[in-house]
């Protein structure tokens, strides 16, 4: 029989938000444990597993195997796997599906997936019986170092992404690493992009410690961990300083607000994945930088050039699919983020690891800089 993967004792994060704070358990083989931390956190309380299709076939039997030995009663709702699914059908579907199980006030949900599934479940456990507690078991690269973490839920509206939700902070977020290993190349590279932008936020040392082990961290193991834990870490220092996004937390949004045109330029779609949106978009906010004098020339291409050598694109002709034009991509930006008399809010660089919002960039220069990238 195989043992169970167990490397190494998991690293936990602190998300310190007073009465909400909760802990990030980063670690090979943690599902295991997850029946275990549930019925440590909530004695007694039943759960209600949130997942795709896709991920029931690889992962819910160790799910529902840890709650099972740990004694917690345990029902299943699955969804097709996409960002189709984070819709007002789907949503009712669950919460639906959550009160026919009977889940109760004291119960609790499992979101097991990806963002898709994060995002749905989170915001169904928000509305359920006026707010049920979720723990976030995320299984994308992508999950694990960022959607799980900070209580943003929520599905898309027939307006853009993410307009419907609400600020649920999970329970507790168990991050398994050793789950990526069925993830496909592509998603994990997707992933690794948000990964980057820690480092390229305000924190130097890590970015280069990335270009040097992006290679571990791709392979697996120690590095692996090790990525996701300073993420965490980030993300979590963010968080708590800022939970509704009033001020420091929108420097997550570097690379976002190119990044979030792009990717309805490209329909949301196999085109272009979020986190290849993401890649993009921080190589264009650097490229900007440079434009506006807020950097030299060389540190936006050794940013360009690090997201390149783990294949995210990096230019806008990288991108399947028809190429949109500068205009319909100052639409998508003012349709994303509000312009105030002319001026954009930006996530802007004065150097690798020196990120700061830009309160104040002129819709024009914006323009006219998509225009010469396009040309
Ligand atoms: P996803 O949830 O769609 O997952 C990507 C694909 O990978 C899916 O097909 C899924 O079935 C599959 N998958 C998941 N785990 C797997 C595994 N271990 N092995 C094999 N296949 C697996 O996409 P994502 O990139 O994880 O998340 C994107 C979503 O996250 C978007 O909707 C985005 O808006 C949201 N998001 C939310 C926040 C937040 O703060 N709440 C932050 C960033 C992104």
């Amino acid at each position: 029989m195989t043992a169970p993967v167990l490397l190494a004792e998991p690293t936990n994060v602190r998300v310190a938000l007073a009465e909400r704070s909760y802990d990030i358990a980063i670690g090979a083989g943690l599902i295991s444990r997850l029946g275990a931390r549930i019925a440590a956190l909530r004695p007694g309380a039943a759960a209600a597993i949130v997942t795709d299709e896709t991920v029931a076939g690889l992962h819910l039997p160790a799910a529902e195997a840890a709650l099972a030995a740990a004694g917690v009663r345990c029902a299943r709702v699955i969804v097709p796997p996409g960002e189709a699914a984070k819709g007002w059908p789907m949503l009712e579907r669950v919460c639906d599906a959550l009160l026919a199980e009977k889940i109760e006030r004291r119960d609790l949900v499992v979101a097991l997936g990806g963002g898709v599934v994060g995002d749905l479940a989170g915001f169904a456990a928000a509305i359920t019986r006026r707010g049920l507690d979720v723990v976030q078991v995320p299984t994308t690269l992508l999950a694990q170092v960022d959607s799980s973490v900070g209580g943003k839920t929520g599905i898309n509206a027939v307006h853009g992404k993410n307009l419907i939700g609400a600020f649920h902070q999970p329970i507790l977020v168990i991050a398994d690493t050793a789950l990526l290993d069925t993830l496909p190349a592509r998603q994990f590279r997707a992933g690794y992009a948000e990964v980057a932008k820690y480092g390229l936020i305000d924190d130097a040392a890590f970015f280069a410690w990335l270009e040097a082990n992006w290679r571990e961290v791709f392979a697996g193991g120690p590095a692996r961990n090790h990525a996701i834990a300073v993420s965490c870490r980030a993300k979590a220092a963010i968080v708590a300083r800022d939970e509704r996004e009033t001020g420091d937390r929108q420097l997550l949004n570097l690379g976002h607000t190119f990044g979030h045109a792009l990717e309805a330029a490209a329909g949301f779609s196999d085109h272009l994945l979020h986190g290849e949106a993401v890649a993009l978009g921080i190589a264009l906010a650097y490229a900007f930088s440079v434009r506006l004098g807020l950097i030299g020339a060389a540190e936006a291409e050794r940013v360009a050039a690090h997201l390149a050598a783990v294949g995210l694109p990096t230019r806008v002709s990288d991108m399947s699919g028809a190429m949109p034009g500068a205009d319909r991509l100052m639409e998508l930006i003012a349709q994303d983020k509000k312009v105030k008399r002319g001026l954009l809010t930006f996530i802007l660089a004065r150097g690798i690891g020196k990120s700061f919002i830009a309160p104040d960039v002129e819709a024009g220069e914006v323009r006219a800089f998509l225009a010469d990238e396009l040309a």
